[in-house]
């Protein structure tokens, strides 16, 4: 199918479970923003982190995506087969020094990282070299460097790579990252102090989410990143990797995510039901009512695919700015 626009949205389901109500939502933003501008609207299955996926899961979640009219483009492409084109990334970061090896324990860095707003910042301790008799685990990248690397819409003029030096000229430490997220607005996270040198290998030699979704929204031309709130705080980490590895940023939007009662996220940890496809047209409207999009009533004695034309040619993503969670009640 050939689309009009230049627009190019994903849905990147993990195949750890079933497809829940939350990732139904995240599956139907993206696609209804895709589809709204005459844009392309892919899958790619995130299957990098082999001991969590389960078997079947992947057909599952895409037999499910069928059941409610969401069909993609092109081929499915599968996080499993693409370690070349990561190692080729880690390499690159490692020749522009941005990339070092990491001997430390979890446990190491628990017990001697302050708590940033995704776990432990990382104090460091491997930057300057491994100590003898230790072997390296994982790979992490830094985000001390000074802040040559600068968010588009920030005004300092970027800086060349060659000022990889703790501090940069205004003494400043490390680099804000900013970005203007088409619902959340403008969200600014220093990395160093917030987050710290983040993993982009793990200790059991399979790559990090952070590493591949960056290099895959650039294999695959990705223009428009719509997902779940939930991933808003990564967001800072991917932008830097672009920037590093010279990849256009996409443009994002962090829609709601869909939370109990106690305000955790619907996800196969909190046990979340499997997205009811027996009644596709009705779980639809459902979505719909999440995403704010105000389907008439009557709309559900129809199928899916009058339910999704609707939903297409109605679409109003403004109705969700600033909402970055909805409570589903039981
Ligand atoms: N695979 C991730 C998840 O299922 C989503 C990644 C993304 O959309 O960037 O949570």
């Amino acid at each position: 199918m050939s689309y009009s626009s230049e627009y190019r949205g994903r849905f990147a389901p993990s195949p750890t479970g079933h497809l829940h109500f939350g990732s139904l939502v995240a599956a139907v933003g993206s696609f209804l923003d895709a589809r709204h501008h005459d844009g392309a609207w892919i899958v790619r299955m995130e299957d990098l982190d082999t001991p969590r996926c389960i078997p079947g899961a992947a057909d599952n979640i895409l037999r499910t995506l069928e059941a409610f009219g969401l069909y993609w483009d092109g081929e499915i492409l599968y996080q499993s087969k693409r370690n070349a084109a990561y190692e080729d990334a880690l390499q690159k970061l490692r020749g522009i020094g941005s990339a070092y090896p990491c001997c430390c324990t979890r446990k190491e860095i628990a017990d001697s990282a302050l708590h940033g707003i995704d776990g432990p910042v990382y104090p460091g301790a491997c930057r300057n070299g491994i100590p003898s008799g230790r072997g390296s685990r994982a790979w992490r990248v830094r985000t001390d460097t000074s802040s040559f690397v600068r968010a588009k819409s920030a005004e300092t003029v970027p800086e060349p790579a060659e000022a990889c030096l703790p501090f940069d000229k205004h003494g400043a430490y490390g680099s804000t990252i900013e970005l203007n997220d088409l619902l959340q607005g403008i969200v600014a996270q220093h990395l160093a102090s917030e987050v710290g040198d983040f993993v982009v290998k793990r200790a059991d030699g399979l790559f990090a989410y952070q590493l591949a979704v960056v290099v895959d929204d650039a294999f695959q031309n990705i223009t428009h990143v719509v997902r779940g709130s939930d991933l808003l705080v990564s967001t800072p980490r991917q932008i830097y990797l672009q920037q590093l590895l010279g990849l256009t940023t996409p443009a994002y939007a962090h829609l709601p995510t869909a939370v109990n009662t106690r305000g955790e996220k619907l996800s196969k940890q909190t046990l979340a039901p499997p997205v009811a496809a027996a009644k596709p047209a009705a779980t639809l409207m459902r979505a719909l009512a999440f995403l704010r999009q105000e389907p008439p009533a009557e709309l559900s004695n129809h199928d899916t695919d009058t339910v999704l034309k609707w939903a297409i040619a109605h679409w109003d993503m403004s109705r969700l700015k600033r909402v970055s969670a909805v409570v589903m009640p039981g």
